[in-house]
């Protein structure tokens, strides 16, 4: 169990959308990678051409090299159908949110009537380079206000042309287990469905989240009337946003998944996203009707 000390430095995070001016790679977050591999991971995705169709959404340059943001979208029938947006790897060194997508691409059924569209890497840069952050230093997970990185004006683009009904976000944190945050338009009876899904395939539900708050039930933080003005002054003061929030303005119910960093059990940080995407597809393919 990590102490209020280990994840102090991670809360110090949430103060600041721009920490740094480069990529950096923090030490003191206990992040255990993953082994993610930039040049790989765009030839397994971009291989899935066969079966969705695959865009070069944008390109982004570090230090002369420049990588793409790929969407991969399910080649639906129906204009009508379901749309499901996955917001994956905004923050480049939570890995496991990024290294579950193939799997997901293979096991999603695109006949199901819910349309998938993934977004991977957002932070292509940050991916590359171990980092939270994109190339010019900025936690694009706080850029939902101001607007001033690429990479979140690509995400809401996405949200203005591709008008999801639901979004999933990936991410990892520092605590010990795996939780949900649920916006104010995600229902609750869903969100406790989802996680007994999750908890069914093997993941442990954390007790409480990366600030040390007690989560309950196991595994979900909902959106509560302090949490909303929380929200509201971090907007309002500091100008920061997540794709949460965002979402939640736009009407939009919204997951973000948080799966342990420092967890050495690879294959669990994987299994929960990749479980939680297809757990939630099954959901709205019923709820369509
Ligand atoms: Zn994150």
């Amino acid at each position: 169990m990590p102490t209020l000390r280990d994840v102090k430095p991670f809360i110090q995070l949430h103060l600041r959308q721009r920490a740094f001016t480069y990529p950096a790679q923090d030490q003191e977050l206990g992040v255990i990678p993953l082994g993610y591999e930039p040049e790989s991971f765009e030839k397994a995705i971009r291989a899935f051409d066969d079966r969705y169709d695959v865009v070069e959404e944008a390109r982004v340059a570090y230090q002369g090299t420049s990588r793409p943001i790929l969407s991969v979208s399910s080649r639906s029938p129906e204009a009508a159908a379901t749309r499901l947006l996955v917001v994956s790897g905004i923050h480049g060194n939570e890995q496991a949110g990024i290294m579950c997508i193939p799997e997901i691409l293979e096991r999603y059924d695109r006949e199901g009537g819910v349309a998938l569209r993934v977004l991977t890497p957002v932070n292509a840069i940050g991916a590359a380079e171990l980092s939270r952050f994109n190339a010019d230093g900025y936690d694009i997970n706080r850029d939902f206000v101001k607007f001033r990185t690429e990479e979140a004006r690509l995400v809401r683009r996405t949200l203005e042309e591709y008008r999801p009904d639901f979004i999933l976000s990936l991410h990892e944190g520092p605590q010990d287990a795996a939780f949900i945050f649920a916006n104010p338009h995600v229902d609750g009876a869903l969100a406790r469905r989802l996680l007994a899904a999750l908890e069914a395939g093997g993941t442990t539900l954390a007790t409480k989240d990366y600030f040390g708050l007690r989560l309950r039930p196991p595994g979900l933080s909902e959106s509560t009337p302090v949490q909303r003005g929380i929200l509201r002054v971090w907007a309002a003061t500091l100008g920061m946003m997540a794709v949460n929030g965002y979402a939640a303005q736009q009407g939009i119910p919204e997951i973000t998944l948080e799966s342990s960093w420092r967890s050495p059990d690879h294959a669990a940080r994987v299994r929960a996203h990749v479980d939680l995407v297809l757990a939630l597809r099954d959901e709205l393919a019923g709820g369509a009707g």
